[in-house]
């Protein structure tokens, strides 16, 4: 961002309670771009005794995730995440527990992830290429990597199993 959304002046970094932000070069405008990471929720999605992991269309092959989207205006995450089970697997869902909030500092995101059950028929939507299911054993030695969001993830979600 090189201008003010406010007042159209340039912006300047400036020093403001330590952290060095954008802000307008107009004191009297005070705009201050903040920032503030986007939430965004994450499935791990069991389905008839697997887990299910997915390819979006985007990414190149070979690489697996989570299902992922944003929140609507309003939406908790809890229904986001069972939206976006509907939306891309056409899956009724409930959250059977959450299991963590992630920094994804490079994209400015906060990944919100939970494990959702599901039943129904499996119909992909335009935003995912192929998808996988795996047993828990499969899952647990399934290399993310580079993904490195979704190692944690997984980690975590082993370790809540354990418990
Ligand atoms: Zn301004």
């Amino acid at each position: 961002m090189k201008f003010c959304p406010t007042c159209g002046n340039r912006l300047i970094s400036k020093l403001i309670d330590d952290t060095t932000r954008l802000t307008c070069k107009d004191e009297a405008c005070g705009f201050i771009f903040w920032n503030n990471p986007v939430p965004v929720v994450a499935a791990l999605v069991f389905y008839q005794g697997q887990y299910i992991i997915a390819r979006n269309a985007a990414w190149p092959k070979n690489i697996y995730s989570l299902i992922t989207g944003y929140l609507e205006q309003g939406e908790n995450p809890e229904k986001a995440v069972l939206r976006e089970a509907k939306e891309e697997l056409g899956l009724e869902g409930h959250v059977h527990h959450f299991i963590g909030n992630y920094n994804f500092s490079e994209k400015n995101q906060l990944i919100i992830a939970y494990e959702v059950h599901a039943t129904g028929d499996l119909k992909l939507n335009h935003e995912l290429a192929e998808i996988k299911h795996l047993t828990p054993d499969e899952l647990l030695q399934y290399d993310f990597h580079p993904l490195y969001i979704t190692e944690k993830i997984i980690r975590d979600w082993q370790n809540h199993e354990q418990d």
